[in-house]
């Protein structure tokens, strides 16, 4: 397996690029706006290509890659479900996995630090976020942070992994690079403590000032996504108009994972076809005769997948502006998911 820590010094942030193999699919996890160059250039040289970024929860101490990595790559975004962003590609509940070419990432939904943490745990390790940092935890006095839901994320879910699980952090600002459940368990001095009220009276008490770009950051990093806007700079075709000329009418393709469809649901008629694997797939989309419709889960991966198809000489294909979501308001507006 490939697996590089990096870190961003102004905001002592740590990003981890994975793959399993040279050649094979990437996921980063956490990377930083001005570093953007950087990944780019690692995973040029081990001959990767990205295919998923991850945040752990809107940041408030520095600017999020996603957006440029996804420029950039075309890579898919991922967050939790919770995370209160403009639009992410794909977004993830406790237990699901994300999974790339030979590896396999468990989303935990782990609130405290902020209403949209999770953890991302991978066989021996875990991805902490700012849930659990090496010899303490991340503040949780703003962004809807709850330091009760901390204590319960921490106790009831995160140590109940096996002690020798390997701690990566996502942030660490006195030289400590990774650690285990197990030395956390005994040394960090927030996690000594009795109960859940003893826990909730350290955090309160912090008075910690607030992070200096929080103010930039988090409205930010709220709206990095293809808005809408830019999703009908691409050939594309909203909801109602799908259904007034006929959804029969179209060759359609769902972008998404099975497990995002298993979730929640999709056009009967759509071919599956995910946007990860689409290469595969265009040279049979060249032969098809309908107009071809791509859509996804919000109409970000649907975006880029027109801009591929088109260049790889598919004609006649356009995307579902606003995915999946926005065909369940129109079709089944009491259909409610955790999103909406
Ligand atoms: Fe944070």
């Amino acid at each position: 397996m490939i697996f590089r820590q990096m870190f961003d010094s102004v905001s002592s942030t740590y990003t981890y690029v994975m793959a399993s193999r040279v050649g094979g699919e990437a996921l980063i996890i956490d990377p930083v706006f001005e570093k953007t160059d950087q990944y780019l250039t690692l995973l040029e040289q081990l001959d990767l290509k990205l295919v998923k970024v991850i945040d752990t929860h809107v940041h408030a101490d520095h600017i999020t890659a996603m957006g440029s990595l996804r420029d950039k790559t075309n890579c898919i975004t991922v967050m939790g479900e919770q995370a209160p962003v403009d639009v992410v590609s794909m977004r993830v509940s406790d237990g699901e996995t994300i999974n790339i070419d030979g590896i396999k990432l468990t989303a935990m939904y782990t609130p405290g630090h902020t209403s949209d943490s999770h953890c991302f745990h991978y066989e021996d390790r875990i991805f902490t976020g700012d849930t659990l940092l090496i010899k303490g935890t991340g503040r949780t006095d703003f962004q809807n942070g709850d330091a009760e839901l901390q204590y319960d994320s921490l106790f009831n879910k995160v140590l109940n992994l096996p002690e020798q699980t390997l701690v990566y952090p996502g942030h660490d600002y006195k030289g400590h690079t990774v650690s285990t459940l197990g030395e956390e368990k005994a040394f960090n001095p927030r996690l000594q403590v009795s109960s859940k009220a003893e826990y909730v009276e350290i955090m309160n008490n912090l008075n910690l000032p607030n992070p200096k770009m929080m103010d930039v950051a988090v409205p930010e990093n709220m709206k990095m996504g293809l808005r809408l806007e830019k999703q009908r700079q691409v050939p594309s075709l909203d909801v109602a108009s799908l259904l007034s000329q006929g959804q029969d009418n179209f060759y359609i393709v769902d972008l998404r994972e099975d497990n995002e469809r298993a979730k929640s649901g999709f056009i009967p008629s759509a071919h599956h076809f995910p946007y990860s694997g689409l290469d595969r797939h265009l040279d049979a989309l060249k032969n098809t005769d309908a107009p071809i419709v791509f859509y996804c889960a919000v109409g970000e991966r649907s975006a880029m997948a027109v801009s591929i198809a088109l260049a790889s000489g598919v004609k006649n294909v356009m995307h579902l502006v606003g995915g999946f979501e926005a065909y369940k308001d129109v079709t089944n507006p009491f259909f409610t998911t955790a999103t909406s």
